[in-house]
């Protein structure tokens, strides 16, 4: 690194200063990540200590409601630890296979000084509300020890000098596919090139047109993402599609969402609609749409939300009533994305009105013809209009009411009745994981978006990027940015290899959406009033993170459901 590449405002710095003598860095990686692992193992230790004060703080309180701070913030907790539990994993692997280099040594350490110190100082579950120790009953001496075990790594791995360096060697890395080594295997990486290449080419250089205009993703993109796959990414070769397991769903979506949200989350719909199937379908359904939802000649949409029924889904009220051989379908439902281009609807609804609860609810896998702008829904029995929305546009949501719409009885999901929510609870990892790396995908997206502004834009004489204050935001970006992306393929490895992972895909979309909107909202401060004109794509990217932390399970549910799983296991 030549001295001139150095920081501006900051004196050049030696190998001497960034690595100073007794140092981890300079100690080399495997005791670094020997170093990394022992922090890794004190953070579970109050881990341990957290989950025990909640356990008492909800015991107490009569429930885990009735103390959703403490409970929400162990979730929190856990998943801070969690993450920095699969940062040491990642780089354990990468020095195995001797590509644990310079970027990835200072990605790590500076990942376990912040995260590290905030489990000691308070972890932000929004910029409201931060949960510190004191409110998971950790008693305050244990939180010492921890502060002392930890106090070396928290020191270098937060220094200027450190931050300084991590720049430098990310102004060099500009344009990489990621800003360090992720840690994907051959096939995966190249799955991640291909997805690159593709958005770059056809994606990136419209994405923001579309969304200003408000317009639908061309069709013509639709075909080409189906052509390359996306739609029959995970379901089995047998049914048309490529046979890959969620770990490739992650590299496909964050590629594709960094390129534009709208494209990264075409393929969401049929992963529901392929898993719902796949998982519950008569061999009669599987037969008939897996082909096509795994071609993309049939495109699915998921009609699961109520106008008074969000994230509690379980008390919706759209009712299906069956009559001879067929079900009618009557009810209101809302926030239904890309509905108008649908062939095939996956619909939740009540079939037994005596049973309020989840137990009701039947799922429908519903025909209905394509319609446009001017006639969305040329079905009968439905009708609807647009939610206009701040952004994740491209495919436009709906209100849709239903009166009397008729679905075959044989469409009944899997031909039986009241199945519908425990089918769809078992797509939620999947999906969730999904949204994860989405989130990704938009982070980096927007960090991509702030490096190059930064460096162009000049304030003072020089880019502003030479001020700490604007490259250390940038520093952060790629420090979250991998630690979500670990996270991710964490639990999409967990999905694949068969476990139950309801856990850690919750953790994987609780970081991500939380690092989207951080990446988000910093890299529009970075382009100062520019970020605020809309013609500047990051007031999109801005208005796309956004979405992210409210469908697939808003945050609060997320944490919600994180907490009882912890609170479950002894
Ligand atoms: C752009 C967009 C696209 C969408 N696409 C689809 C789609 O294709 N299909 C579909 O079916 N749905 C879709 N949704 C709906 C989405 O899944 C819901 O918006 C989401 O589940 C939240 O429900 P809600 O909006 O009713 O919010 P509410 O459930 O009313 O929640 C409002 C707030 O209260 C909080 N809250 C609720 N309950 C609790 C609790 N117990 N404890 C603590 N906090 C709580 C929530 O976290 C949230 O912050 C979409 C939504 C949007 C915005």
């Amino acid at each position: 690194m030549s001295r001139s590449a150095s920081i501006g405002g900051m004196e050049p710095m030696s190998t001497a200063e960034l690595k100073p003598e007794g140092g981890l860095l300079a100690a080399g990686p495997a005791q670094l990540i020997a170093r990394t692992a022992e922090a890794a193992a004190a953070a579970d230790g109050v881990l341990a200590l957290a989950k025990q004060g909640v356990r008492a703080r909800v015991a107490e309180a009569g429930g885990v409601d009735a103390a959703q701070h403490a409970a929400h913030g162990l979730a929190w907790f856990a998943t801070t630890v969690e993450a920095l539990r699969q940062m040491n994993l990642w780089a354990a692997r990468l020095n195995e296979e001797g590509s644990f280099g310079e970027i990835e040594q200072l990605l790590l350490l500076a990942a376990f000084a912040e995260y590290g110190a905030q489990i000691a100082g308070g972890i932000p579950m929004s910029q409201l509300e931060i949960i510190r120790p004191d409110a998971l009953g950790i008693p305050r001496a244990a939180i010492r020890k921890y502060e002392d075990e930890i106090a070396d790594i928290v020191a270098e791995g937060s220094s200027e000098t450190l931050k300084a360096r991590l720049a430098e060697l990310i102004e060099h890395a500009q344009g990489a596919t990621t800003f360090g080594n992720s840690g994907l295997d051959e096939t995966m990486a190249a799955i991640h090139e291909q997805m690159r290449d593709f958005s770059e080419a056809e994606v990136v250089p419209h994405a923001h047109e579309w969304h200003l205009a408000n317009a639908y993703i061309p069709i013509e993109i639709v075909n080409k993402v189906a052509e390359l796959g996306v739609f029959g990414l995970t379901l089995p070769e047998e049914y048309g599609g490529l046979g890959l397991g969620k770990l490739a769903m992650c590299v496909v979506s964050e590629e594709l969402s960094r390129g534009y949200i709208g494209v990264g989350s075409l393929g969401t719909r049929a992963e529901i609609a392929g898993e719902l199937i796949h998982n519950n379908g008569t061999p009669e359904q599987k037969e008939k749409y897996l082909p096509k939802i795994a071609t993309g000649e049939w495109l699915p949409t998921a009609v699961f939300t109520e106008p008074n029924t969000g994230s509690d889904l379980a008390s919706l009220k759209t009712r299906a009533v069956k009559e001879g051989d067929v079900y009618k379908i009557t009810g209101q439902k809302t926030w239904i994305t890309h509905p108008v281009r649908a062939d095939i609807m996956t619909v939740l609804t009540r079939t037994n009105p005596d049973e309020k609860g989840y137990k009701g609810l039947s799922m429908f896998i519903a025909e209905k013809p394509r319609g446009s702008d001017e006639d969305p829904f040329p079905a009968p029995g439905m009708t609807g209009g647009e939610i206009e929305v701040l952004g994740y546009r491209g495919m436009k949501e709906y209100d849709i009411s239903f009166d009397a719409f008729e679905v075959p009885t044989e469409n009944l999901l899997g031909g039986v009745e009241g199945q519908g929510f425990k089918q769809l609870m078992n797509t939620f990892e999947g999906a969730r994981i999904q949204t994860a790396a989405r989130a990704v995908g938009v982070a980096q997206c927007a960090m991509d978006l702030a490096l190059k502004y930064a460096l162009e834009r000049n304030q003072f004489g020089k880019p502003i990027y030479k001020f700490p204050r604007v490259a250390n935001k940038v520093v952060m970006m790629a420090v979250e940015t991998m630690i979500a992306r670990q996270l991710s393929y964490f639990a999409a490895r967990e999905k694949d290899e068969g476990h139950r992972c309801d856990l850690e895909a919750g953790m994987a979309k609780l970081l991500g959406a939380r690092v989207a909107w951080a990446n988000a909202d910093n890299a529009l401060q970075i382009h100062g009033g520019n970020g605020f004109a809309l013609e500047y794509p990051v007031s999109r990217v801005l208005c796309d993170a956004r979405i992210l932390n409210i469908f697939e399970g808003a945050a609060e549910i997320q944490a919600q459901v994180i907490a009882r799983r912890l609170l479950e296991d002894k």
